[in-house]
Parts: C-alpha cells; structure tokens; sequence
C-alpha cells in the first residue's frame, strides 16, 4: 500500500516541479509528459480491482498525452485536472484493499546496451555518421567514453522562464509561448530574417532570427517554442534576437528551459548539435558506465552515483545538483589519477628488488671532508634520506625540491659518489649542453682527486669520440656519465648502472624519466628540480616519488635587490653596472623572450650584444650567449665569463637554468613583460650565489595588470615556493611551465589550483584503498575511461 501512496506522491511532486517550470514539459530528464507516462504504465503493474480505479488511470494517460500539444494556459489546466485525478486515485487507495499490488517487477527495465562499451568508437552511436565522427576526432573525441567526458565548459541558465509580459529589455531572457504569425524579410543581399510573432497569455513578443532562412519551415502557426534570447524593446513590443529555441513537441528539452550545457566545440560542430548527440548518447549508454570509486568512499563522501553525477554534469537539474556531480568527477579523476602513480610505484617496487648500496664509502667521506664550506642541515637531511634509500634493496624513487641556489648539486654528487663507492656507475642528466658541460667540469674538478673517472656525453659529441665513449662505458670504464638527452639513445649502455640522476627535472617528461631508469639493473632514481613546484603539482607531477626539500639556503646568502627600472633611467642602470665590474663584479644582460622561433631570438640578441658593446660598454669585454650557437661557442663563452675575461655576458634564456657563475652579481632583464613569474625567478637564481652583494633590474613595458602584479611580486619576494604559487594563480596550471613539455597529466574537470584539497584527500584516500584492496592495482589501469 505505502509503495502506491509513494509512487503517486512522487507523481504529484513532478507536476508541481512542471509548474515551477512554467508548463515547459521539462519537469524531468527525458520529458515530463514520456516520463509521467512511463510511472502511470507502472502503476498499472498494481492489479486493480476497482473498476474505477482502472478509469482514472486511462484518464490520467489520456490528459497526459494531450499535454505536449497543448498551448500554455491549456496547459495550466491540464495539469489542474491532473492533479485532482491523482487526489481520486490516492483516495481509491485509502479504501482497504482497492489497490493491491501482485507485481512486483515494476521497475523499467535496463537500457539495451548490448555490445557498447566505453570504448566503443563513437560512429557506433546511431546519430553520428561518419562526417561527424571526424570532427568528433578533432575534439579529440573518438570514443564513447571520450564523449561522455567531454564536459561542458559553461552552463547558460534558461530555466526561469518568463511570461511574455515581464520581458526585461537588455537582459537574457527564455520564454515560451505559442508561434502566431511568421515571416521572411529580405532587407539586403544576404541578409534574411525571420520573424515570428510569439503569444502567450500575457502577451506578444516578436522573436528575429538572422540568416537562417531554413528555420521557416519549423515554425509553422500554432507551435509552441521556448526561446531564449537577448530582449529589445520597440515599438511598444519586446523584440528577441533568438540565440537558442526549441520547438515543444512533447519530446525531450535540451536547449531550453533548463539549465542549458555549452560545450567546448569546433565551428563545424554546432552547439545544438553536440548537445544533442551527448543528450542522446547519456539517455542509450549509461548503463555502460558503472560505479567505479569504492563504497566506503561513495558514503564517506555522500557522492552522487557515477551514472547520477555524469547525467547531472551535462544536464544538470539545478545548480546544487551540478556542485555535487562536479565534486565526484574531480574526486573520481584525481584519485585514480593517484592510484595509477602510487600503483606503478608498487609494481616497479614488487617486481624487482633493487641495487643495496652497501660497504664502505670512503669517496664520499673523503669528499665530504675536502669541501670547502660545511654543508647546510637541510643538504645533511637530503642527503641522509637518500643514503638510506640507496642502502635499501628497495628501489629508490625521489624527488629532491630545493630552491634554485639551495646547493643541490652536491647532494648529487654524494649520491653518485655512493654509487661509485658501491663499485657501479651513476648517470647525471641535465636538460641543456651548458648545464651539463658545467655540471661535468665541476665533477671532474672535484672528483678525479678522488680517482673517480668521470666523462661527459652530449649529441655534439663528434661520431668518433662518442662511438669510444659509448665502448667505455659499456666495458664499466667510467664511473660517472654526465650528459643531455643524448644518455636516453638506445645505443647508450651501461655495464652496471646503479643511480640516475635528472637535474631540473621538470624540463623532461615523465616518459624520459623511465627510459633512464630501464638502462640500468633496476637503478635508483633521483630526479632534483630547482623549480619550486607548488605541492599540488608535484603530487600529479611525481605522485609517484618520495620527496625531499632542501628548505635552507647556505649561510651569508644576501638576498638579492630586485628593482624595476623605467626606460627613463636605463643610463643609471648602466652606470651601475660599469661601477660594480670596475669593483671586479660581472653581469648578465638578458634578452627579451621571442616565442616564434629560436632564430629570431638569436638574431635579436647578437644585434643586442654588438650595440652594448660599441655605444655603451666599449671598455670591457661583452660575450653572447644563444640557443643557435654550436656547443664549442656556448663552451669557449662560458669559460671565458667563468675566468672573468668576459665582464658582460648577453644572453637568452639558456642561462635560466643551473649556471653557477657566483662573481656575477648582476642581471639586468629586458622586456621583463614577456617572462612568467617562474621563468624570472629562475634567472635571478643565476645571481646571489656568492659573498658579494646582487642587484636584479627589471625593465619592460609594464602595461598590463599581469606583468605589474608579476614585477610587484618579484620585487617583494624572493622565497621561489610562495612565488610558485602565485604563478600558478596568475596563470593556470597548463601554462605554468610555458609551453615546454612539462608531462602534466590532460585533467578533464579537476583544477590543480581550486582542487587542492581534493587532491589532498584523494591521494591519502588512494593509499588507503590500495592497501586494503590489492587488486585496485590492476583496476587502476583499465578503469576509468
Ligand atoms: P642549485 O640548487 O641551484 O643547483 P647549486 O648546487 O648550483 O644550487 O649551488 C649554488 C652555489 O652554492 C654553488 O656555488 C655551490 O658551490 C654553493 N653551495 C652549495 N652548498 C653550499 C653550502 N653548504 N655552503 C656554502 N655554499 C654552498
Ligand atoms: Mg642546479
């Protein structure tokens, strides 16, 4: 008895839901008349044996089925006698055993889904032929999961819909009403319009459509339409350039009347018509969607279902309905997300047993011992957490974040020393030739005292030095091989490599990472980033590594002066300039940033350099320093600046990262708009690295709001966390590492800046699951989509 009370209560909540909505027929997802009749054929599942209860529910399908064609007042009224006929039935029910139910299978049945699955491609779908499905593809949309992830960009609230008569001129408005008059005009050559007087109880409205001459055809006399559009008032009318309708033919509402989905789209692919296809798409497969994230997540969190919250995100109900499906699916994608890095830690954890480093260390002791300054406590803390790591048979994965100056190269060092000390070898990787030429000149320096043979291998390398290094290292006869992405070819091959170093890790993918990784006996892997990633980041980032933070820069560190600088006083900037090189000092001058090409850029800064030379700074030595030059230029510079025969050095930003020059004492940075936050704070780092006081000087156009926030910012600040994090607000996490490869996952609806506690959650969340479920791990990687 209660289910019948129930099932008929729920029948009056969706007629006031469809009054609410002003007789749209939108009460619900799929139609408020198809639905209202498909809960009244369940109704009579229920064995009536009441002849009169029989008769009010033909009734009630008859009154229902009307509805759709009715104009509006009538449509008040139907309802009206709706609801009365339910109140009969409901009281039909009182009567003790005039409704009994005998059936019990009421429900509907589920959708045919047959043989789709979400990895169907999307031609399979009956409204996508195969014109569609290629600009599908260019959306990067090529399967049906594909499609049902693609979320919408924006919402267009169009579900309070107004009476004619309250028309706000200026304003956005959806209406309905019933199509009165149509006609075509043709003021000019290729222009057409189309107007339809639109009535509804309290009055008329003229809606205008422009160049759609096809349109006619839909709106013939006595339809009914819901329009939404930008209002005008004339002549006493209000007049309605239509941005969206929908004629009300009793089927589904999509484009109005509700809150209205706008997609990211492709001018081929109009709005209506994905809107359509995904409306179509969510209504035949949701089925082949099912619960992924575990129960005790679902209650911890009071989530949506998946199928409830993916209905809801491209056809959301109301707002509130839209929050909660928006925090399950950034829920949803950051854990998995998670679960996968945490998951291929395990597996490369389990499989193979790593390298323990043990015996004596006697290189890095003595190491240790002939540096000339004490290390900081943070560098001792790093440096133990990965000694440890190394002792294990685990295999290390860790990533050390440390600010640009916070001495991370000698923790490298004590590392691939330890290696050395354990008898295998140790890769040291750096993302540019110059950082690697001075990353291996320092390890020669320090090192081969201490008989460790050290080499450095880079793409330009003549043919046949590097066909005899490649023998030499293969046969074990160098300890430490420093390079650049030339280490990652496949002919390069190690004997016993043991530890993998990646300096500025950021600037290479993930992929690169483990390539490294697969050239040695399962070796220990240490990546170091100089680019403070703000926490949310690296949790993505390198969710899968343990992480250390060098938090403490060395002793007498004096931070460095940074002062903007109008065009109006670059004479003083340079005065400045010649008086700290007549006190011995060095600078950089560094170019503005040019995105087209490197040429240009090169281009720009020999010009830049020659002038500084001849006008301004005729009496000292100005070198050039660019991305074109050959390695044995970039060499034959850098040294001469490392010695101080080069007082001046102009350069791009191939100096931004890992060039330790400490007698350089000033940067001067031109077109200062043209560089993130990040990227500045990075070349800065190239100065303040030793006794003498630094000065950085920013000059540039400084017209847009971002680039004074960006100057303000740097001005104030010098700790590269706090500066990282307004990076990323200023920008944007895809922008974050400029349009380097940056190996940032593609996130389809979680935002790493908004989503940060999410993410928190999710991760801790992932572990747990993982733990307690074991096999999440092989799930992890075919679930999702
Ligand atoms: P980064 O972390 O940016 O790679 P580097 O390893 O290049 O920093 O170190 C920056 C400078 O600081 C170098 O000149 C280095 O010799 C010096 N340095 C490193 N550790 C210490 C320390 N504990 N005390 C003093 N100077 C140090
Ligand atoms: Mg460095």
């Amino acid at each position: 008895m209660a289910e019948i009370r129930e099932a008929i209560e729920n029948l009056k909540q969706l007629l006031q839901r469809e009054e609410r909505l002003g007789y749209t027929n939108a009460a619900c997802f799929g139609g408020f008349s198809s639905h209202f009749l498909s809960c009244l054929a369940e109704l009579e599942n229920f064995s009536l044996d009441k002849a009169d209860a029989l008769v009010i529910l033909k009734y009630l399908a008859a009154l229902i089925s009307e509805y759709p064609k009715l104009l509006m007042p009538e449509r008040r009224e139907t309802l009206h006698k709706i609801s009365a006929a339910l109140d009969s039935l409901s009281q039909l029910g009182g009567e003790a055993g005039a409704l009994v139910c005998t059936n019990k299978k009421a429900k509907t049945p589920p959708l045919p889904v047959g043989k789709i699955g979400p990895q169907a491609a999307v031609h399979a779908l009956k409204q996508v032929g195969p014109n569609r499905a290629k600009i599908l593809a260019r959306l990067g949309i090529k399967t049906l999961g594909e499609l049902i992830y693609h979320f919408p960009r924006r919402y267009e609230d169009r579900s309070k819909i107004k009476k004619i008569a309250e028309l706000q001129p200026g304003e956005i408005e959806t209406f309905c009403g019933s199509v009165l008059n149509v006609e075509e005009l043709k003021p000019r050559r290729r222009l057409t319009i189309i107007k339809a007087t639109i009535g509804d109880a309290t009055g008329q409205a003229q809606a205008v459509w422009f160049n759609q001459p096809y349109l006619k055809r839909q709106l013939s006399k006595g339809v009914n339409v819901l329009v939404t559009g930008k209002v005008e008032r004339k002549f006493f009318q209000s007049e309605v350039a239509v941005h969206d309708f929908e004629v009300l033919d009793g089927s589904d509402l999509i484009h109005a009347g509700r809150i209205v989905p706008v997609y990211p789209a492709t001018e081929r692919l109009p709005q209506k018509t994905i809107r359509q296809i995904i409306y179509r798409a969510l209504e035949d497969y949701l089925a082949v969607f099912p619960e992924q994230l575990p129960v005790e997540l679902l209650e911890k969190y009071k989530f949506l279902s998946r199928s409830e919250a993916l209905r809801a995100i491209h056809f959301p109900p109301d707002w509130k309905t839209l929050n909660e499906a928006r925090r399950r699916l950034v829920y949803e994608e950051l854990f998995f997300l998670q679960l996968k890095l945490i998951a291929n830690k395990k597996v490369v954890e389990q499989k193979k047993p790593g390298i323990a480093h043990q015996g004596p260390n006697p290189r890095v002791e003595e190491f240790c011992r002939r540096l000339p300054y004490p290390l900081t406590g943070a560098q001792k803390k790093v440096i133990n957490e990965i000694l440890l790591d190394m002792e294990s048979s685990q295999p290390m994965s860790r990533l050390v974040q440390g600010d640009v100056g916070s001495g991370k190269t000698v923790v490298a060092m004590v590392a691939l020393l330890k290696a050395v000390d354990s008898g295998f070898q140790g890769a040291l990787m750096a993302p540019t030739e110059i950082l690697a030429e001075q990353h291996y000149l320092n390890l020669r320096q320090l090192l081969t005292p201490l008989d460790v043979r050290v080499a450095l291998l880079t793409g330009s390398l003549p043919k046949k030095a590097k066909e005899e290094l490649l023998t030499r290292i293969a046969a074990g006869q160098v300890d430490i091989v420093v390079g650049t992405h030339a280490l990652l070819q496949e002919n390069v091959r190690f004997k016993t490599l043991s530890l993998a170093v990646t300096d500025e890790q950021h600037r290479f993918g993930v992929m690169q990472r483990s390539v490294l990784q697969e050239k040695g006996l399962n070796p220990d892997v240490l990546v170091m980033t100089a680019t403070p990633i703000p926490r949310t980041l690296a949790l993505t980032l390198y969710g899968d590594l343990d992480l250390s933070v060098i938090d403490e820069l060395p002793p007498g560190r004096k931070p460095v002066l940074t002062r903007y600088i109008p065009e109006s006083k670059r004479n003083d900037a340079y005065l400045f300039i010649k008086e700290e090189i007549e006190r011995g000092r060095q600078a950089y001058i560094v170019c503005p940033l040019v995105d087209e090409s490197e040429a240009i850029e090169a281009e720009a800064a020999t010009k830049l350099a020659a002038y500084l030379q001849e006008k301004i700074f005729p009496e000292y030595r100005v070198g050039l320093l660019h991305g074109r030059m050959s390695s044995q230029e970039k060499e034959d510079v850098m040294n001469d600046f490392r010695d101080n025969s080069i007082k001046i050095l102009v350069a791009t930003t191939v100096i931004e990262v890992g060039v330790n020059v400490p007698n350089a004492t000033i940067m001067l940075i031109e077109g200062v708009e043209r560089f993130g936050l990040a990227q500045l704070h990075q070349l800065r780092g190239r100065i303040g690295r030793g006794e003498h006081k630094s000065y950085c000087f920013l000059m540039g156009n400084l017209k847009s709001d971002e680039a004074k926030a960006r100057v303000k910012i740097l001005v104030s600040c010098s700790d590269g966390f706090v500066i990282a994090e307004e990076d990323l607000n200023l920008r944007g996490p895809g922008e974050f590492f400029g349009t380097r490869q940056h190996g940032l996952p593609e996130l389809k609806i979680a935002d790493l800046i908004k989503d940060a506690p999410i993410l928190e959650r999710a991760r801790q969340d992932a572990f747990t699951m993982l733990k307690k479920y074991p096999t999440l791990v092989n799930q992890s990687q075919t679930l999702r989509i």
